[in-house]
C-alpha cells in the first residue's frame, strides 16, 4: 500500500531524534520514496531499561520530533513492543522494502539490531545502518596493532588526525506522501511521571530546536571562557548539551563545526574550541570503549578492583542520594540532580569520589542511581566516568586521588553560591566557612540559623579517617603498584 506507487522507506528513529544532520533520513530522502518515520518503545529487549529521568526527556523529545514532522506534512508513527515484530507489521501495512536507521553502538543494542536486520534481510527487506551519534564509528579509530585505544590522549590524536566534518545535512522541507497507518498515543506510554510529578524543576528545552538554541546561547557566551569556567558549578560555563547529544537531537559534528567556525571568525580563541571538542572526543572515547569492552557497566575494567571489599552501607547510600552527607558540595550536587535531572561535571566527580572512596560503596550503586536520575544518562558515558573516578577504568584517575570535598568546594565554588543555591539551609553561613560548616564558631552558626545535626547534618564521615580507610582498602587489593601498559 503506497500513495504514489513507490514502495516506501521506513525510517526507524532511535537516539537520533532530529531532522537535520540525520544520515539515515538523508539517505531516505535521496531515495525519492515516501518516508514512514517510526519510533519504537521496545522495553522487552535485552537493552537496559531507561531510567525515570530519561523517560521524561524522551517524552518531550518525541513530542518535539512529532511536531516537526507534522509541520512538514508527515506523521511520526509511535509503536510499543518488540522491535522486529513492530517493523514486520509496519512492513506488511505499508509495503515498505527498506528500513534505514542510525545505529546504536552499545553492545546489547548493537547485537539485537543486527538480529533484526538479518531477519528482515532474509525476507528481502533492505536494512541499512548509519552513524549519526558519534564523531567516529567505533572500530574506525584503532591503534598501531589494530586494537582499540585504552588511553585517551592517543585516541584523541588519532581521531583528530582522521577527523573530517561531514557536510551539513539540512532538514527536509517535505515529509508528506507516506501511507497512513495507525500510531500509539504518546500519552498512553506514561513516560511523564505522575503521582508524584517530580519533574517540575527539569529543563524545558528537550527537542531539536531546543538543542540548536542551547548551542547558539553557548556559542555567544560560555564558549569564550569554557576552558576555565567548565570547572565552576557556580557559573553557567558549560554547554548543557549532553542530554541533547544522548538523544541525538543534535549531532556532535554540528557542535564541533560551530565551535571551530566561532574560532575562525575570531569570536572565541581557538584554544576554547579545542577544549570543547576534546570533551566531545571523550564522549566518543567512552562509546568506543564500551563497544569494544561490553562488560564496562558491570565489571571493573582493571579486574583486581572487583576484589575491593565494598561496605554494605544502606544508610550511607541513602544519605548520599538525598543530599544529606553533611558535606555541602556533595549535598548540593545530589540535590541539583534530584531537582533538575542534571549535575555539573566537576560535582559529578566529587560526589562519585565521595561515594566510592569516603563511603567505600561500590561504584555500581552510584552508577545505577545516576542512570535513573540523570536526563543525560548514557550507558557508555556513565559507566566509563564512574570507573574513571573509581580508578578501575581504562584511562582512569588513580585510586589514591581522593577528592577532598572541602577544598574542592573552596576552589570551584569559592563564594559558596552553588552550595547556597542547592542547600538553602546554609544560605547565611559566610562563604569562607560554608564548605565546612562544622568548623564554624558556634555564634556564627547560630547567627546563620544553622543547628548541626538538626537543620543540617553533621559530616557522615571524617575526611581524614575516610581517606585513610580508602587507601588501606586499595592497598589490600594492590600490593605491587604496577603500572599498566599504555597504547
Ligand atoms: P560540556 O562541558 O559543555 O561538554 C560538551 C559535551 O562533551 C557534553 O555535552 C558531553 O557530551 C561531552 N562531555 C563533557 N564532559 C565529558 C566527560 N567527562 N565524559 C564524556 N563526555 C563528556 N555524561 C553523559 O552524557 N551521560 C552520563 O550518564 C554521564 N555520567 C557521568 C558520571 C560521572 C560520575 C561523571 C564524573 C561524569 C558523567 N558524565 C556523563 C560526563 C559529564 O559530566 C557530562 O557529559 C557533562 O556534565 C555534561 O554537561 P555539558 O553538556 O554542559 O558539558
Amino acid at each position: 500500500m503506497t500513495t504514489n506507487g513507490e514502495a516506501p522507506v521506513i525510517l526507524w528513529f532511535r537516539r537520533d531524534l532530529r531532522l537535520a544532520d540525520n544520515p539515515a533520513l538523508s539517505h531516505a530522502q535521496a531515495s525519492g520514496r515516501p518516508i514512514v518515520p517510526i519510533y519504537i518503545l521496545d522495553e522487552g529487549s535485552a537493552v537496559r531499561p531507561m531510567g525515570g529521568a530519561s523517560r521524561w526527556w524522551l517524552d518531550k523529545s518525541l513530542r518535539a520530533l512529532s511536531a516537526s514532522i507534522a509541520g512538514r506534512g508527515g506523521r511520526l508513527i509511535l509503536r510499543r513492543g518488540d522491535s522486529e515484530a513492530v517493523l514486520r507489521h509496519l512492513i506488511e501495512q505499508t509495503g515498505a522494502t527498506c528500513v534505514l536507521m542510525n545505529r546504536l553502538f552499545e553492545p546489547d543494542a548493537w547485537a539485537s539490531d543486527a538480529d533484526v536486520a538479518h531477519a528482515l534481510q532474509a525476507e528481502g527487506v533492505e536494512v541499512k545502518g548509519f552513524n549519526g551519534a558519534l564523531l567516529a564509528r567505533p572500530g574506525s579509530v584503532l591503534n598501531g596493532s589494530g586494537g582499540p585505544y585504552k588511553v585517551f590522549t592517543p585516541f584523541m590524536k588519532a581521531l583528530r588526525a582522521q577527523a573530517e566534518a561531514p557536510p551539513p545535512l539540512p532538514a527536509p522541507d517535505d515529509l508528506s506522501g507516506a501511507p497512513g497507518v495507525g500510531s500509539d498515543d504518546l500519552d498512553d506510554w506514561g513516560l511523564h511521571p505522575t503521582r508524584p510529578d517530580w519533574s517540575r524543576g527539569f529543563p524545558d528545552e528537550p527537542g531539536e530546536a531546543g538543542a540548536v538554541a542551547t548551542l547558539a546561547r553557548f556559542l555567544s557566551g560560555g564558549l569564550t571562557t569554557y576552558a576555565v569556567d567548565r570547572d565552576r558549578p557556580d557559573r553557567p560555563g558549560t554547554s548543557r548539551l549532553s542530554p541533547a547529544l544522548h538523544f541525538g537531537e543534535i549531532s556532535p559534528w554540528r557542535i564541533w563545526t560551530a565551535a571551530y567556525d566561532a574560532a575562525s571568525s575570531g569570536k572565541v580563541p581557538a584554544a576554547q574550541a579545542d577544549k570543547l571538542t576534546s570533551e566531545l572526543i571523550w564522549r566518543d572515547f567512552s562509546a568506543h570503549l564500551l563497544h569494544h569492552f561490553p562488560t564496562l557497566p558491570d565489571k571493573a575494567f582493571r579486574p583486581e578492583y572487583d576484589a575491593m571489599d565494598w561496605r554494605n552501607d544502606d544508610a550511607g547510600f541513602e544519605a548520599w542520594t538525598r543530599g544529606r552527607t553533611g558535606y555541602p558540595i556533595v549535598d548540593a550536587g545530589m540535590r541539583e540532580l534530584w531537582t533538575t535531572g542534571i549535575m555539573h561535571n566537576r560535582v559529578r566527580m566529587i560526589v562519585a569520589s565521595f561515594l566510592i572512596k569516603h563511603l567505600l560503596i561500590d561504584w555500581r550503586r552510584g552508577e545505577a542511581w545516576f542512570w535513573d536520575t540523570l536526563v543525560d544518562a548514557d550507558l557508555a558515558q556513565n559507566s566509563q566516568n564512574w570507573q574513571w573516578v573509581a580508578g578501575s577504568g581504562a584511562d582512569a584517575s588513580p585510586w589514591f586521588r581522593i577528592f577532598n570535598p572541602i577544598t574542592q568546594g573552596q576552589k570551584f565554588d569559592p563564594d559558596g553560591r552553588y552550595v547556597k543555591r542547592w542547600v538553602p539551609e546554609l544560605a547565611k553561613v559566610p562563604a569562607s566557612l560554608v564548605h565546612a560548616p562544622w568548623t564554624a564558631p558556634h555564634e556564627v552558626l547560630r547567627d546563620a540559623g544553622v543547628s548541626l545535626g538538626k537543620t543540617y547534618p553533621r559530616p557522615l564521615v571524617d575526611h581524614a579517617e575516610a581517606r585513610a580507610r580508602a587507601l588501606a582498602a586499595l592497598k589490600a587489593i594492590r600490593s605491587d603498584g604496577e603500572a599498566y601498559p599504555d597504547d
